[in-house]
């Protein structure tokens, strides 16, 4: 199965993606955890990442195609994938259609997760992540004693108003491609208890 989870920053696509994975044994292709891993190793690759992820602007689509590709054709993504934070450009979606048919392959769904605006700024602030890439959240889902966690550094309120812009302009449109293709779309409430969401995911995905 190929799954794309949709949604605005801090919907929580990384959160049910990884709760995703232990029910499907498929993994979860993160675009951005693994910019972040590439900008942690210090690389030069890792710095131009960097260069866009700092100001909230989107990586340029032929960078992150290739990170994608590469990424498809190690062994454990052979049964398929949940796609977090990608595609977020229409061409970035036309060439994930392109490369999953070359496969045999095809987006089998896109979960979209829904949560209001004025909710997504104080969920972005409060998000805190340890050294496993686990998240939590300040007031929501606190870390438990002795964890250490850190904020992500495009956190911050400014750089969450240049991405909740750049969610509008660029990516809503994605949705629209797939509606246009046929391509099953779950719309699903994304707000209440993680539990919760995570239990409207996987009833819309048995259909
Ligand atoms: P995320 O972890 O999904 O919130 O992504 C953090 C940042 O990484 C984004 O604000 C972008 O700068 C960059 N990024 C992640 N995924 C993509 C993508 N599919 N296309 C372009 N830029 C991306």
């Amino acid at each position: 199965m190929d799954l794309v989870m949709f949604g605005p920053p801090g919907a929580g696509k990384g959160t049910q993606a990884r709760r995703l994975v232990e029910a499907h044994k498929i993994p979860q292709l993160s675009t951005g955890a693994m910019m972040r891993e590439e900008r942690k190793s210090g690389s030069d690759l890792g710095a131009r990442f960097d260069s866009y992820m700092s100001e909230g602007k989107l990586v340029p689509d032929k960078m992150v195609l290739e990170l994608i590709e590469k990424r498809l054709r190690q062994d454990d993504a052979k049964g398929g994938a949940i796609f977090d934070g990608f595609p977020r450009t229409v061409p970035q979606a036309e060439a994930l259609d392109i490369v999953l048919k070359s496969l045999g392959r095809k987006v089998d769904g896109v979960v979209v997760l829904d949560v209001p605006e004025n909710e997504i700024v104080e969920r972005i602030t409060g998000r805190r992540v340890d050294a496993a890439g686990q998240e939590y959240h300040v007031r929501y889902n606190p870390p438990p004693p002795g964890v250490e966690v850190t904020q992500r550094a495009d956190d911050n309120e400014e750089t969450v108003k240049t991405r909740f812009r750049v969610y509008q302009e660029k990516t809503e449109p994605v949705l629209e491609y797939y509606k246009k293709s046929g391509t099953i779309v779950h719309l699903i409430e994304g707000t209440g208890s993680l539990d919760d969401i995570t239990q409207r995911i996987q009833d819309a995905l048995r259909g």
